[in-house]
């Protein structure tokens, strides 16, 4: 008995911030009918398609940077709240949560994405907030609808929140954040394979204080304020499942994830916990894929690379290799913390960054997040301290932006640039 006491208070310790004894189950996405709890035999279809697929020629470190357009559908309660009020979430709320899935799928040198496991993948999949709506209209990349219900419920409320706002999921990564879920859910996801029976629901639902690390996503969502669980969920959209195999047990030759370098493991992990042993192995706590808390994670495998890339590009898939960004259809901003920006024009190849010391000359050094040099600008800022930055002979990516100016502390803006 006393034990148990003991394991409670430590539970008590550890998620200080939420009611004692309350477990978080990260998401319900999982290879099980949620009412019937039966295997989904649509996923151990897709399973062996990606089996035989990769048996062939497949090489996923071929075929460039994909750039995925996304728009955030903000779901707030019904109560005249502003943006930047309760659950109508901020533009900056937004934002850090793109940067931090391009941190996280980029394994971002300097960010809390970054890992030297030689099994940890730069995936090479990158996100931005759409610029252009489904009727070709200029957008943020961000919708604002309302409910009045406090209380949302996976799976019995999934349609009705998506038919707050759904834009094609043939062209856009559907993200909707919430006010509230199963009482104590972060977020969930759809399986790719599940498109062609539901059509109408494709996408990745978040409640709002676990989105990005700003906003509501405080001290308060600590241990799931850094932004993981989108992370995570968009490794569902991906074709990913939970790392234990969503069973508890060891061995199981049927129910894997179909990925060759993710340890086998009993359960999933909660806390973080390096160097827990089971079914023969360490555990991978750092996975995304697992429930470790968001400050643990930091991997995507070389294999779950593989498994997204053959999603988005395999073909066997279409309605996922044709959600690529074009000319025109991202936001070239991805996010700055401090006081530069980067606005764009109407011509594509020319953008104009903002917030330089006013006619102070500068140099701006631009490289990719692998840290390789792209290119630089030198010049003086004008009067009303912008700089016009022609980008035409870039490739196209997440790139940062390292800005020095006379007599001023260099400062770094990352950008996601499209062309
Ligand atoms: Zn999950």
């Amino acid at each position: 008995m006393k034990s148990w006491i003991g394991a409670l208070l430590l539970l008590w310790v550890i998620l200080p911030h939420f009611s004692m004894g309350q477990i978080y189950p990260r998401c319900p996405t999982e290879n099980k009918d949620p009412k019937s709890r039966e295997i989904d035999p649509l996923e151990s279809f897709a399973f062996l398609k990606f089996q035989k697929f990769i048996a062939s020629s497949f090489n996923a470190d071929t075929g460039g940077i994909i750039i995925i357009p996304v728009v955030v559908h903000v779901i707030h309660l019904y109560n005249d709240e502003m943006p930047g009020a309760e659950t109508n979430i901020s533009n900056a709320q937004v934002l850090s949560q793109i940067r931090i899935l391009n941190e996280d799928y980029r394994r971002l040198l300097g960010s809390p994405g970054y890992n030297e496991n030689p099994i940890g993948a730069d995936t090479e999949i990158e996100f931005c907030l759409a610029n252009q709506d489904p009727s070709g209209g200029f957008t943020t990349g961000i919708t604002r609808d309302t409910t009045s219900r406090s209380n949302l419920k996976y799976p019995e409320d999934n349609a009705y929140i998506k038919s707050k706002s759904y834009w094609p999921p043939e062209q856009y990564l559907n993200i909707w954040t919430i006010p509230s879920l199963n009482a104590n859910s972060l977020g969930y996801a759809q399986f790719p394979w599940k498109f062609d029976q539901q059509p109408l629901t494709d996408g990745v639902v978040i409640v709002h204080r676990f989105f990005g690390d700003a906003g509501s996503a405080d001290f308060e969502s600590n241990p799931y304020n850094k932004g993981r669980t989108t992370t995570h969920e968009v490794g569902h959209w991906l074709g990913l499942k939970h790392i234990w195999g969503d069973i508890t047990g060891c061995g199981f030759p049927d129910l894997p994830d179909s990925i060759d370098d993710t340890p086998d493991a009993l359960t999933s992990n909660y806390g973080c916990k390096p160097g827990n042993f089971s079914c023969g192995s360490e555990d991978m706590v750092e996975n995304y894929l697992d429930y470790s808390n968001d400050s643990c994670m930091n991997i995507f495998t070389l294999g779950q690379k593989k498994m997204m890339r053959y999603i988005l590009t395999s073909g066997d898939y279409p309605f996922r290799s044709s959600v690529r960004a074009s000319e025109g259809s991202c936001n070239s901003i991805v996010e700055s913390k401090i006081d530069l920006r980067l606005i764009p024009t109407s011509d594509p190849n020319i953008l104009i960054l903002q917030g330089l010391e006013p006619s102070t000359p500068y140099s701006i050094e631009v490289v990719f997040s692998s840290g390789k040099r792209v290119g630089t600008f030198q010049g003086i800022s004008r009067l009303d301290g912008t700089a016009l930055l022609r980008i035409e002979d870039f490739f196209k990516g997440m790139v940062i932006l390292r800005v020095a100016e006379q007599n001023k502390a260099p400062r770094a803006l990352k950008a996601v640039l499209i062309f």
